[in-house]
């Protein structure tokens, strides 16, 4: 097998870029040997999935990349059990298009269908669902990891516990990992009953949240250039299943952006006339029919849309805060960002329950979440975040490592203490740029 270096290599957000070795494997028994090949000179790797982490965890600059995305077959579908095993490279896209025209569908899904099964499983993703059924490391039933001190290894509930843990949301460096098997759950339709309706300040959403309770899927989308009255206007949308209808995938995708777009596209006006129109259109106060695709990933819609924030890429920010601070907490985020000038265009609050993960690094905890994008501005960007940070560490809450591509050091320690039973339980020769920064910089 053998490596080739790549300059171009990006993460989600791109801002962060570098050189790296790279080697893509077509079989698990490759894996090693693309390992092998890709850690020559540098002598670290990391698994990469499609790369839709915006941050640093996806990236190990300067050293190698084992690409996982040729392996990507089903192993084993029961259409009875619903219980798929699949090559951890396999996409969520993929298993949709497979599962779905059976009656099944993800137990757990991000806003993005272009993710793999292992890269969902190291970051142990989260959803609309995250109320009713926690992350998807909870539906998670067995896989197998390729380790350079090991080999391959079977980890399950009750086999080799400890890395079956420290997997889920291991960011990727317990091991590479080969397959995973994961329950699916019974739908009888591709369609979702869905209702969207407004809310006009923030009291408005947890309200809502509160009132959604036995909704299966609930999120809100929140005007974040509105201010006084209006702070934390916004639309909040749950759904569930249809009871019947057609059993459809989904299509291929529409347009993507194809060239980097000017930085100034996406600024305080135009995304506050965005904004407006959201609010407004008649869609926001929807009662009806949508097909799975249009609830749960309308920015696939778009390929590349991560162009539209030019060469300089942007930050996505996500915290997370307790219930017992969630409103002053969030009202505090809201307020310190309308008066900041910078525009976030994909603004989204949402409540978690109280399922704990398998995964001692997972990051849903009960309480409320809000994500956000910022234009990459420099350190007028950095100043911001750095204000958002300190509310939530006020509040003992914490950020996403998927999402952040500057998470500080301290606030990453104090968030996830588990973080040295990880480097413990870390494979040699795997490592990130992310990890590199939280664990070697004092
Ligand atoms: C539009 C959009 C919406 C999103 N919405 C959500 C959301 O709602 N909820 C949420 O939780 N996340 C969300 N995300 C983040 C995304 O789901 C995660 O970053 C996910 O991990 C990306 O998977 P990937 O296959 O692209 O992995 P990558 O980004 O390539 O890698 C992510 C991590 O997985 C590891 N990894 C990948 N493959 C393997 C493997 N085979 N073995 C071991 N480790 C591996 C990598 O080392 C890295 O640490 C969203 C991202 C986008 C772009």
């Amino acid at each position: 097998m053998t490596a080739r270096d790549d300059d171009r290599l990006l993460s989600w957000g791109r801002v962060h870029r570098g050189r790296h070795r790279v080697a893509g494997p077509a079989w698990p028994q490759d894996v090693a040997f693309a390992a092998a090949a890709s850690s020559e000179g540098a002598g670290t790797t990391l698994a990469r999935g499609l790369g839709r982490s915006y941050g640093d965890t996806c990236l190990n600059i300067g050293g190698g990349l084992v690409a996982m995305t040729g392996l990507d077959r089903a192993i084993a579908f029961d259409r009875t059990s619903g219980i798929l095993r699949a090559d951890a490279g396999m996409s969520l896209d993929a298993v949709l298009r497979l599962a779905v025209p059976a009656g099944w569908f993800l137990p757990v899904t991000p806003g993005t269908k272009f993710v793999t099964l292992g890269g969902a499983v190291a970051n142990d993703v989260h959803g609309k669902n995250h109320h009713a059924v926690g992350c998807i490391g909870r539906h998670v039933r067995r896989f197998a990891i390729w380790r350079s001190d090991r080999g391959v290894v079977e980890c399950g509930p009750d086999t080799e516990t400890e890395l079956f843990k420290a997997t889920i949301g291991g960011l990727g460096l317990t091991g590479i990992l080969l397959w995973v098997e994961i329950s699916l759950i019974r739908i009888a339709s591709s369609s979702m009953t869905v209702e969207n309706e407004r809310f006009d300040t923030l009291d408005g959403f947890f309200r809502l949240a509160e009132a959604s309770a036995d909704w299966p899927y609930t999120v809100a989308w929140v005007d974040t250039l509105s201010t006084g009255d209006r702070l934390g206007r916004g639309v909040f949308s749950r759904g569930r299943h249809a009871d019947a209808g057609s059993l459809e995938a989904h299509g291929s995708g529409g347009p993507a952006v194809p060239v980097d777009a000017p930085g100034v596209l996406l600024n305080r006006w135009t995304v506050g006339a965005f904004n407006r129109l959201y609010y407004a259109k008649p869609g926001s106060a929807y009662r009806g029919a949508q097909h799975y695709d249009g609830f749960f990933y309308p920015l696939d819609r778009l390929g590349n849309w991560n162009r539209l924030y030019g060469r300089r890429g942007f930050y996505q920010w996500q915290g997370l805060v307790p219930p017992s601070a969630a409103k002053p907490a969030v009202h505090a985020l809201l307020d310190r960002i309308a008066r900041s000038g910078e525009a976030s265009f994909l603004a989204v609050l949402k409540n978690f329950g109280d399922m704990a993960s398998p995964g001692p690094m997972s990051f849903p905890m009960a309480g409320t979440t809000l994500a956000l994008d910022f234009p990459n501005r420099g350190d007028r960007t950095l100043a911001l975040l750095g204000d958002l940070d300190q509310i939530v560490a006020e509040t003992g809450g914490r950020l996403y490592p998927a999402k952040d591509g500057r998470l500080p050091v301290a606030m990453f320690r104090s968030g996830y203490p588990a973080w040295t039973d990880l480097e413990r339980l870390r494979d040699p020769m795997l490592m990130s740029s992310f990890w590199r920064r939280m664990t070697q910089s004092e």
